[in-house]
């Protein structure tokens, strides 16, 4: 069997995607499209190792996006229908309490996937457009769909369990999911193998820090706690989402201020967290305006490391003691003040940074804590394309 993934990562309006190879990680090519569905500013960004070729012009949907981005692979000289694609591996939001392995897509699976857009309505449907498309454009190629809420399956019952009325939230499926799973779990294998260790001898706390953030409590391999909750709203402060909130700021908001349910969420998911309060989301640009004495920034910057903290506080006691802390994604592996700040004033906990080891930027997995601390503090570049691509090649050589 071909070890040739194509993976997607359809979002609401946008798609990520990469050929790769999964055993060597070798990428062939990668690209975004962007903004579909929206009158102007529709792109593709196509880069295939030497070069990057850019489409611009509006994309009415995911399929004319897709089409697109072929059209783009053929063009650098690789048709998908022939390339000898052994499998498309797909990012899928939620899977709910029914799926937590990587699954091969059927018609039974892809409307299962459907069904469980009513828990993530802005995540879901994209998946099952990216589904049908490439069914459509690579036929006979098998589909495999790997979950994002499937590592946090493991959440035992008192971490997940909201304290509301138990009728209703079983009702209406309303517990802690998580998400960002397939990073979690990459980054700890990866820790684990740098430090020479099995996962199952090691306690970790990971932090992904992108756009989206998320940190989780690992035991012997096994999640035991994790930030997002029922959906990717909850915990951390985000780019653009708040993170925990008090849930009466909502009903107070759509009596006070008239916000119906269609602005309330616009503002959980675009207008919070780091954007709501400082005006941009970008932590680079972030920083710029700290740098020039913007005090909104600032504050953003002191809530974002405050939330951190009070997670990290919070995943030392449920693990009783901790042998790594990781950080992943564009901030973690990229923001040196955020990692110092967070672990800042911790030695008695076993836990430092080293300043010159976390100013440092090299490839690959960076320890920053010094070699006497008792606590493994680790940079692991995250690559979730890779995981989703080894999982469904693994799925579609040995199918269960
Ligand atoms: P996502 O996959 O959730 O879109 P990423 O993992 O790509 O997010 O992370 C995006 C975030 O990483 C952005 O806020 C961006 O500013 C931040 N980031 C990227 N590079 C750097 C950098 N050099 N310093 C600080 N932040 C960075």
């Amino acid at each position: 069997m071909s070890d040739l993934v194509l993976v997607l990562n359809c979002g609401s309006s946008s798609i990520k995607y990469q050929l790769l190879h999964a055993e060597s990680a070798q990428v062939l090519a990668s690209g975004m499209v962007e903004k579909i569905g929206e009158a102007h500013g529709g792109c593709i960004v196509h880069d295939d190792g030497e070069r990057e070729l850019v489409h611009e012009g509006s994309i009415p949907d995911h399929r004319a996006g897709l089409r697109q981005a072929f059209e783009m692979f053929r063009e650098t000289g690789i048709d998908l229908t022939t390339a000898g694609v052994g499998a498309v591996g797909h990012r899928v939001v939620h899977g709910g309490e029914v799926f937590w392995q990587p699954t091969l897509i059927d018609d039974d699976v892809l409307a299962t996937i459907r069904d469980l857009s009513v828990l993530a309505p802005l995540h879901n449907p994209a998946n099952v457009i990216g589904i049908e498309s490439t069914r459509e454009l690579l036929p006979g190629i098998p589909e495999v769909a790997v979950f994002d809420t499937g590592f946090f399956h493991s959440l035992p019952e008192a971490a997940r369990t909201y304290a509301i009325d138990a009728k209703v939230a079983a009702a209406h499926s309303v517990r802690k999911y998580g998400f960002h799973g397939t990073s979690h779990q990459y980054v700890s294998r990866k820790a684990a193998e740098f430090l020479g260790r099995g996962t199952d001898e090691l306690n970790q706390i990971v932090f992904h820090l992108g756009n989206g953030a998320s940190a989780s409590a690992i035991r012997a391999g096994v999640a035991i706690d994790t930030t997002m909750g029922m959906t990717p709203l909850e915990g951390l402060v985000m780019g653009t989402r708040p993170g925990d909130l008090d849930p009466g700021i909502i009903p107070h908001l759509m009596r006070v201020a008239g916000l119906d349910l269609s602005q309330v969420e616009q503002l959980l998911n675009r207008n919070s967290g780091i954007k709501g309060l400082s005006g941009v989301n970008d932590f680079r640009e972030l920083g710029e305006l700290i740098d020039q004495g913007d005090t909104q920034a600032k504050l953003a910057y002191d809530v974002y490391i405050h939330r951190l903290r009070r997670y990290l506080g919070a995943y030392l006691v449920d693990l009783g003691n901790v042998d790594t802390i990781i950080f992943t994604a564009g901030v973690g592996e990229n923001s040196a003040p955020v990692r110092a700040d967070a672990l800042a004033g911790l030695d008695s906990w076993g836990i430092e940074v080293d300043p010159e080891r976390n100013k440092t930027r090299a490839p690959g997995i960076l320890r920053i804590s010094p070699d006497s601390a008792p606590v493994q503090v680790l940079v692991v570049p995250t690559n979730e394309e890779l995981a989703i691509a080894r999982a469904a090649h693994e799925l579609v050589s040995n199918p269960h």
